[in-house]
């Protein structure tokens, strides 16, 4: 017992002593969500001192922002964010903070999708596209942290190649569903950039945000839809509410083909954990749901 205290007194004493220092050479860098944030942590490693405002398994469109978030976008040295109007949170969270630090736009550069009037801002669904996502930070973190460009860099380049392997198996695996069969139902219209990259069709009775609710119409026209073009699947959501797709798959006959992670990762127990893991994870759903 005595020897245990002993010991973790000494431990936290090393831990007092050792974090000051280790965090001051650390560049303070706040991702909006989990899916960004994975892919900083891929780029920075341990030169980055990662917070993410939304988490696991939380809703980044309807997300409202809490007093300390204001406190972790101050203390940020670069805040990075998807854009394309995922945030709309976000401008309001930053004015209130006085935060002075840069504001990157994962997104740039990539050509954007329309749903509606609106921008689709779920361009990460295509892997293509998260290589852009790739290099804007890689790109970010080397410019307010010259020291360790070199290191940013190279991690970069070792995640670009595990994408380009990620890109190629998601082309073989989706080669391998029948044409007729690629086309599901999901809940909300998060996969308009995966569907344009691979060829799967995806019908979504919730608009490109979680915070519209369909009429009876729209629920009404998604079931004519699923029966008119036989589609053999739907898909739930980590974040969306399931019931809808539920009464969808009872009323037509379609499978309940499991859940397709979208906007959010899981946390390190559940399926995605990173952004690879997400998307062999949605892959592999779709393809024992379609693939027969
Ligand atoms: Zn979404």
């Amino acid at each position: 017992m005595r020897l245990w205290f002993c010991l973790a007194l000494a431990l936290q004493v090393l831990a007092l002593l050792a974090s000051p220092l280790q965090a001051a050479e650390r560049l303070n860098v706040v991702a909006s969500f989990s899916i960004i944030s994975d892919f900083v942590r891929a780029i920075g490693g341990e030169r980055v001192n990662l917070t993410t405002l939304v988490g696991p398994n939380s809703d980044v469109h309807v997300y409202a922002p809490t007093p300390s978030d204001a406190k972790t976008i101050a203390a940020a040295q670069v805040l990075i964010v998807n854009g394309l109007g995922l945030e709309g949170w976000l401008p309001r969270l930053v004015q209130s903070s006085g935060s002075k630090a840069p504001i990157v736009t994962a997104t740039t550069g990539i050509a954007t999708l329309k749903s509606g009037s609106d921008s689709d801002p779920h361009a990460w669904q295509s892997v293509a596209n998260a290589k852009l996502y790739v290099t804007n930070i890689r790109d970010a973190l080397a410019s307010a942290d010259p020291a360790d460009a070199e290191f940013f860099r190279d991690r970069a380049g070792r995640y670009l190649a595990d994408l380009d392997a990620l890109d190629r198996e998601v082309r073989e695996a989706i080669e391998k569903i029948p044409p007729e069969r690629r086309k599901v139902i999901s809940t909300h219209d998060a996969f308009g950039y995966f569907a344009a990259a691979y060829g799967i069709a995806f019908i979504a009775p919730l608009g490109v945000s979680t915070e519209s609710e369909p009429s009876a119409r729209d629920i009404a026209k998604i079931i004519g839809q699923v029966r008119a073009a036989r589609i053999p699947a739907v898909f739930l959501e980590n974040i969306s509410d399931d019931r809808l797709v539920g009464r969808i798959a009872a009323e037509t006959g379609a499978v309940i083909g499991g859940t397709l992670f979208s906007d959010s990762l899981t946390t390190e127990k559940g399926d995605a954990p990173t952004y690879i893991a997400m998307v062999r994870h949605n892959i592999k759903a779709l393809t024992s749901a379609l693939d027969h």
